[in-house]
């Protein structure tokens, strides 16, 4: 467990707000699986697009505006190769995951009909459950759920049991927000196109932390959100194969997405453009391109290094303290530790823990289903970004013990 000089050093110069104090103590930022934090490069990269190259992109002749439109199109040649996509066609900007989603079950909705069946998993947020029980009530389709097992991976036995030739769609995430599960979707893919439904994975949590390749997983669909992973809020990106893609029909409409609009029938631009009705977030799009950088120039493996690190450590010390629940054990589990007190509501050892200058998410995390399943209101989640220390854990650990005093 040597720390790594680099990480230290890039800590220092690019995460000025990781020198704040919070409530009079050093700021602890463990709740990067809510939102990371953002490099001063980043932020650089949307002052100086809004300083000195702001123009609406795709739409004027002039050069201010073309210069605007290549940075926005870079990011997409930058996106596609960061996971591994086979064309920049099949890049589509979205305000989030929560959006990508919501194009999708949207698009699918024509595809379905009365006793289709959608499969979900119970690791599931919000996000990728409400989309698709809304298209399950307004065609007559059943939503069906993975279940897991006390480690809280999915159970893929269960789940080979639910497919059939009437499940159409899989909704599952790659990475669980509340446990930190990794779970195994390309498995999971490969055994839904054996029924011969398609898949969407919830990638939020997965493409911060691990090198994802859709291609190598052959998904259909892939959404996530550039702000859980060093770069802007506000932009998402969802992958979809070109194929997919092109069936869909548009989700809003308006400019950018129009070929021609006559008042008896408009016509589609080609993809990507058909799902980007609107200006888009500008500036988001071109610092993402930042964004993507400067996980590359950090390397995937260090983050991953890292994380894995801190995360066991994290693990080992809380489990030896008295009185610890810890939820979500699996085998194979990224940067989110989820645990409570016995005896304590979350949201107390929460309070107690900022009162330290701690940061940690309290609550249902979006994953109401999840935790009615295990009879809690809640968890106290702690989650790690590649630039927390050892001592920042160790922080956590004595924040806990004080919480214990005052609590139990
Ligand atoms: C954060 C998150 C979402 C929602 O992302 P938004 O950026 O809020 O749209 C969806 N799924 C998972 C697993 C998440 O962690």
């Amino acid at each position: 467990m040597k720390p790594n000089t680099d990480v230290t050093a890039i800590r220092r110069a690019e995460f000025p707000i990781l020198q704040r104090s919070i409530n009079g103590k050093p700021l602890v930022y463990l709740d990067n699986a809510a939102t990371s934090q953002k490099p001063l490069s980043v932020i650089r990269a949307l002052t100086d697009y809004y300083s000195y190259h702001h123009a609406n992109v795709h739409r004027g002749t002039h050069s201010l505006s073309q210069e605007a439109t290549d940075a926005f199109e870079q990011t997409r040649k930058a996106t596609r190769d960061f996971i591994h996509a086979a064309q920049e066609c099949e890049i589509i900007y979205t305000s989030g995951t929560t959006e990508g989603i919501n194009l999708v079950a949207h698009g699918m909705s024509g595809s379905l009909q009365n006793g289709d069946e959608i499969l979900l998993s119970l690791l599931e947020h919000h996000s990728n459950i409400v989309p698709w029980q809304l298209l399950a009530e307004r065609i007559g389709a059943l939503i069906r759920v993975i279940p897991i097992n006390a480690k809280g991976e999915l159970s893929v036995r269960d789940y080979e049991k639910l497919l059939s030739n009437r499940t159409k769609i899989v909704a599952v995430n790659h990475v669980s927000n509340a446990l930190g599960t990794v779970n195994p979707v390309k498995e999971l893919i490969r055994l839904a196109h054996g029924v011969g439904a398609k898949v969407l994975i919830d990638g939020a949590q997965a493409v911060p932390h691990i090198q994802v390749d859709v291609q190598d997983l052959d998904a259909d669909f892939y959404a996530f959100s550039a702000h859980k992973m060093y770069g802007p809020t506000g932009l998402g990106i969802l992958y979809g194969k070109e194929r997919w893609l092109n069936e869909m029909p548009p989700y809003q409409s308006g400019g950018e997405m129009i070929d021609q609009v006559r008042f008896e029938k408009t016509s589609f631009a080609p993809l990507p453009f058909k799902f980007e009705a609107g200006t888009p977030h500008i500036a988001a799009v071109i610092a993402f391109r930042t964004a993507l950088d400067f996980m590359r120039d950090v390397g995937m493996e260090v983050i991953r290094e890292q994380e894995d690190m801190l995360l066991h450590y994290a693990a080992e010390q809380l489990a030896a303290l008295p009185g610890m629940q810890i939820w979500g054990t699996a085998a194979q589990k990224a940067s989110v530790l989820s645990f409570n007190l016995k005896g304590a509501h979350p949201f107390d050892v929460g309070s107690i823990l900022d009162k330290m200058g701690i940061a940690v998410r309290t609550g249902h995390h979006c994953a109401q289903p999840l935790m009615k399943h295990y009879g809690i209101p809640g968890t106290v989640r702690a989650s790690f970004a590649f630039y927390n220390t050892l001592d920042e854990v160790d922080a956590l650990v004595a924040g806990i013990k004080r919480a214990r005093e005052m609590l139990c």
